[in-house]
């Protein structure tokens, strides 16, 4: 079975300035996402698993290492952020919008939601908008956790999400998580969650 590879950054590394810098998108594809994959693909080295899709190893990551969990997780949460970022960002529209409304009453209720959401996950975790039952659920999860896991406190299929590891942000917001979340908002792909909502 084929190993797992580093996608390839969908936009330049310095795209997301001013809200995301240069320096910040390097390390974070190329070293930390980077290390995910390096070290999925150890971890699964001679196991019949490696190479099967990520939706199939988080389904059932409770019965796999905690390397494969770090790393799986790793690999497929960054996949999915680099994503649903973009320059210039977008606003929700259409069926989304309307699913956005019904769950939250507006979008800014919503956004209000998913930032403290963000922002009261302690440590390194990620902040998530998926589909859950039908139902669009803002959740958090710790480390490189996320809504596939068999082990998540709510499942559904994530369509959104944040990364609140320092990694993340420390080189141009230190500890102000605040302001790297407010910021992050002007360059969500609100094209590429409405993509991911309607599959779901
Ligand atoms: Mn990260």
């Amino acid at each position: 079975m084929a190993n797992y590879e580093l996608p390839a950054l969908p936009y330049a590394h310095d795209a997301l300035e001013p809200f995301i810098d240069k320096m910040t998108m390097e390390i974070h594809h190329g070293r930390h996402h980077n290390a995910y994959v390096t070290n999925l693909n150890k971890a699964l080295e001679g196991n019949e698993l490696l190479g099967s899709s990520l939706e199939d190893l988080m389904k059932d990551i409770s019965k796999l290492s905690p390397a494969i969990r770090n790393n799986g997780g790793g690999h497929y949460n960054h996949s999915l952020f680099w994503q649903v970022m973009k320059p210039g960002g977008s606003a929700p529209e259409g069926k989304l919008l309307d699913a956005i409304n019904a769950a939250f009453t507006s979008v800014e209720e919503f956004k209000k939601l998913f930032a403290n959401a963000a922002m009261t996950r302690f440590g390194s975790g990620w902040a998530w908008l998926s589909v859950s039952g039908g139902k669009l659920v803002v959740t958090s999860t710790p480390n490189q956790d996320n809504p596939l896991m068999d082990v998540a406190e709510v499942n559904g299929t994530p369509i959104l999400g944040l990364d609140v590891w320092e990694h993340a942000y420390y080189l141009k917001y230190q500890n102000k998580r605040n302001e790297y979340i407010d910021g992050w908002w002007n360059v969500v792909n609100w094209n590429e969650v409405a993509a991911r909502f309607n599959k779901a």
